[in-house]
């Protein structure tokens, strides 16, 4: 990889600019609350519980198998079947948009995604590539504040093509009119992101919080650490 080469940087959006685990714990530890049955668990507990049921569904969702609208049912009524309860899809509905008005509500970027942003900005053109819901990924954005810095976001669910897909990764260099040689990816799923990258022949750097044992030659803990090789 030579710097002087790159002159895209292409993002990944949850839990790479937007701490999304973060938002999701402490919204669903909010959203317990609101029913008494749920009242003798532990938030750790509960928390693990959604994080575990998302998970599952979520793979689902982006092997084409469920609908974004099926995915929010399915979640709920795993929820609330794992502690014996069972609710109809239209309860369950009902029940993902309280969930999710508290979600919006703590949607957060990481403390130095800011930064870093404001780093880069006149020195690259930035771009969000990432997998989910177009109306969904678009509101966060917006939320975060992230527009500002973004000329264009490619999101899976628009283009019909998911990370780690090549697709979409090539669909992202033709957008931009750049080539992939020219464009660096920014994530936090080797898997995902950069494993798709180097299929595409654009370069890759992982966000790598969790610390897993890789020898993945480009990799930085935090954001700030992009400095390295930006
Ligand atoms: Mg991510």
């Amino acid at each position: 990889m030579k710097k002087e080469e790159i002159n895209v940087v292409l993002f990944d959006l949850d839990d790479t600019l937007v701490n999304s685990k973060k938002a999701e714990y402490n919204a669903i530890c909010e959203f317990k609350k609101l029913y008494s049955e749920f009242n003798k668990i532990e938030d750790v507990d509960f928390a693990k519980t959604w994080s575990k049921i998302t998970m599952e569904i979520y793979e689902k969702y982006h092997n084409g198998i469920i609908s974004f609208e099926e995915l929010r049912i399915e979640r709920m009524k795993g929820l609330f079947n794992n502690y014996s309860m069972d609710i109809s899809d239209e309860d369950a509905k009902m029940k993902f948009k309280d969930y999710q008005n508290i979600y919006e509500k703590n949607w957060v970027l990481f403390d130095d995604a800011k930064e870093v942003l404001e780093n880069l900005k006149d020195r690259y053109k930035l771009v969000i590539l990432s997998n989910g819901d177009g109306k969904q990924q678009r509101k966060k954005i917006e939320y975060t504040g992230l527009n500002k810095y973004f000329s264009d976001i490619v999101i899976s669910s628009e283009v019909g093509y998911s990370k780690p897909e090549k697709e979409i990764f090539e669909i992202a260099c033709k957008m931009i009119n750049s080539k992939p040689e020219n464009c660096i990816m920014v994530g936090d799923k080797y898997k995902v992101d950069i494993e798709g990258s180097l299929k595409a022949g654009i370069h890759g750097i992982w966000v790598n919080r969790k610390k897993e044992q890789s020898s993945y030659k480009y990799q930085i803990k935090e954001l700030n650490e992009l400095t390295k090789y930006l």
